[in-house]
C-alpha cells in the first residue's frame, strides 16, 4: 500500500495535476499512478468497461462526462433543439450507467462515480482524488 498522503507527498502529486490536464480521468490517473497505485483501463471483460479498474482493491472508478452520462447537474441545461431525441437518449445512457454500476457491485466490486463537474478545478481534483483513495483503503 502506497504511503496515502503524506504532506510532502501531497503537494508533490498536486504539482503534478497540471491545469492542463483538465480531462478529469486523465488527471485522476496521473494522480492515482503517481501514488503507485496501478490499474488496468476499460476492462472490457467487466460490465460497461469501466474507466479504471485496480484489481487490486476490486475497485473501479467511473468518470462521467456530465452532459452525456445526464448528471443532474445538466437538468434544464439540455440542447435547444431536438428535445424528442435528447431526452430518450440521455435518459437511456444513465440506465445504462446505471445497470452496469449495479452488475459491477454484484460481481463484488467496489464502484466509485466521479463526476465531471466534480473536477472543474485542480483542487476539486484532488478532493475527488482523495475521496477515491478513501475507497482504495477499505478495499485494503
Ligand atoms: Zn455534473
Amino acid at each position: 500500500m502506497p504511503d496515502v498522503f503524506s504532506p510532502a507527498k501531497r503537494s508533490d502529486v498536486m504539482s503534478r495535476i497540471r491545469s492542463s490536464d483538465t480531462k478529469p480521468e486523465v488527471a485522476l490517473r496521473r494522480g492515482l499512478h503517481r501514488l503507485g497505485y496501478r490499474f488496468r483501463l476499460h476492462d472490457r471483460l467487466l460490465p460497461g468497461r469501466p474507466d479504471i479498474v485496480l484489481p487490486k482493491y476490486r475497485t473501479v472508478v467511473q468518470v462521467r462526462g456530465c452532459f452525456w452520462h445526464g448528471h443532474t447537474c445538466h437538468d434544464g441545461h439540455l440542447p435547444k433543439s431536438r428535445h424528442d431525441y435528447w431526452i430518450p437518449k440521455l435518459a437511456g445512457n444513465a440506465r445504462r450507467d446505471h445497470r452496469n454500476d449495479r452488475a459491477l457491485r454484484r460481481l463484488g466490486w467496489k464502484v466509485v462515480v466521479v463526476w465531471e463537474c466534480e473536477c472543474a478545478t485542480r483542487e476539486k481534483i484532488f478532493r475527488q482524488l482523495r475521496r477515491v483513495l478513501r475507497y482504495l483503503d477499505m478495499a485494503r
